[in-house]
């Protein structure tokens, strides 16, 4: 076994230790390394990953709007520029007594051994390590459906696609792509609509046989609306775009069996389908499930309290998706990117009060309100909040500046105001320099 953070080996003056950098954690990293920079406490990032994909990007990663090698964000790089310190790794066991963290063995590619297993020791322990799709045990969507959780299911996702393209451009007698989402949320809505950008953009790339009525888009979806989470009304706003793009809607259709050329539903119908998509559901990641005692709920988030500090061990904070939390009027805190954004504010204010022996604040969800981009064609929702009084319906223009303002948000958090301009700059140059669509 490897002693991953050498300088160290007693917790006392060991560093407070991230596992996750994604919306939450890589804020929360950024912050505390800052503040910690010219002080003795050492902060340490993990991530199973080497970049960092912001995750409501990744169905444009999946439709090949977004290319995860431009707009990936390298740990190293943030964390050289930021005072923390980043381990590539993946944590599998916690050990709470002596304060320590285990990281898997480090295997490559081609299966190759990289590091051994690794431990870590920790003052303060952060778990940001997000959700993975929950498919409830359904038979056959492990094997048989994408999950859209990390950047390469959505890279494998977008390799299919850019095959199954080419199989409809070469044979004009295959009449359509039929592709099958299962769930309605928000990944399943944004996820059909940038399908259908991706055909149409195709189409100028040579693809001349590509139309986009030989893509056939199925959102199959358990109960009897769109966007169950959201307002009525942006879910009828949303049913009348796609509809107009071609989607199909099939509501009330609960999905008992997944094979590779199609699903079963409850009812007994068989829904053909080239690739599947499995968008139903969140479950935190199952080694959480009672991890060194501590409590967790059916889908294994870590329960914590209105600090944010887990109910069994004061040095164990749990943000973002992995974290259960429920507000004083009994609601629960919904795994959105808004949460994990203002989760990872929370704790940095408090573990610095804490140092200052000051009084903890206690976390209270904001919502903001919510948005759906359906890729260039529209973007609708609402926003929440003291300006509005209540909540306002947006679409269009504005609704879509407002949706690009949550990831510069967390764009500025990371680089700062002028990196994320200059970003933002190139960003649009790239749009003149290179294609609008990934291509390979
Ligand atoms: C396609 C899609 C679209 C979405 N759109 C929206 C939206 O429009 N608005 C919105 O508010 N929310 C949206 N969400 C939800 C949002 O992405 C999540 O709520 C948010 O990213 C949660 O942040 P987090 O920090 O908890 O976890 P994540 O951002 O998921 O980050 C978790 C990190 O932990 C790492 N990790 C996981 N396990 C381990 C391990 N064992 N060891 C080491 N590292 C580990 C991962 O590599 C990852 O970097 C969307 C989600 C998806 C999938």
């Amino acid at each position: 076994m490897i002693v991953a953070d050498n300088t160290n080996n007693d917790h006392i003056n060991a560093p407070i230790v991230i596992i996750g950098g994604g919306a939450g954690g890589l804020e929360l990293a950024t912050k505390l390394g800052r503040y910690y920079k010219k002080r003795q406490q050492r902060v340490v990032l993990v991530d199973q990953n080497r970049t960092h994909i912001w995750k409501p990007l990744l169905h444009e990663v999946a439709a090949g709007a977004l290319d995860s090698e431009i707009d990936g964000v390298d740990y190293l790089a943030i964390a050289h520029k930021n005072g923390f310190t980043f381990q590539l790794g993946t944590m599998i066991d916690l050990n709470r007594e002596s304060k320590t963290v285990y990281l898997a063995p480090l295997i490559d590619d081609a299966q190759q051994l990289v590091l051994e297993k690794r431990e870590l020791n920790y003052s303060k322990l952060i778990f940001a390590l997000g959700s993975i799709t929950n498919d409830f045990g359904t038979e056959g969507a492990a094997q048989n459906c994408i999950f859209l959780d990390s950047p390469k299911s959505a890279q494998n996702f977008h390799t299919l696609l850019l095959n199954e393209f080419l199989k409809l451009q070469d044979d004009t007698s295959k009449d359509t792509l039929e592709i099958s989402i299962v769930g309605a949320g928000a990944t399943g809505v944004e996820l059909s609509a940038e399908l259908y950008k991706t055909t149409e953009l195709l189409k100028t790339y040579g693809y001349t046989h590509l139309h986009n009525n030989r893509l056939k888009v199925r959102i199959i979806e358990s109960g009897p609306r769109l966007l169950p989470a959201l307002p009525e009304r942006i879910a009828n706003s949303t049913q009348i775009e796609l509809e107009k793009l071609g989607v199909e809607i099939i509501l009330n259709t609960f999905v008992t069996k997944v094979e590779a050329t199609g699903l079963y539903t409850k009812d007994g119908n068989f829904i053909k389908s080239n690739i599947s998509v499995w968008a139903a559901g969140i479950k935190a990641p199952e080694f959480l499930q009672g991890l060194a005692g501590l409590e967790t709920n059916k889908i294994n988030q870590l329960i914590v309290n209105q600090d944010l500090i887990t109910t069994l061990d004061d040095s164990i904070y749990a943000i973002g998706d992995c974290a259960h939390c429920i507000m004083p009027d009994g609601s629960k805190v919904p795994p959105r990117a808004q949460s994990a954004h203002q989760m990872a504010s929370n704790v940095f204010t408090n573990i610095k009060s804490a140092e200052q022996g000051k009084e903890l604040k206690p976390y209270l969800y904001v919502d903001y309100g919510s948005l759906v981009s359906l890729s260039t064609y529209s973007t609708i929702g609402s926003l929440m909040g003291n300006m509005t009084k209540g909540s306002m319906f947006i679409e269009g223009r504005l609704a879509r500046i407002v949706y690009i303002s949550l990831y510069r948000m967390h764009q500025m958090v990371i680089f700062g105001k002028a990196k994320t301009l200059l970003i933002m700059l190139v960003n649009k140059l790239n749009k003149r320099l290179r294609p609008n669509l990934k291509l390979h």
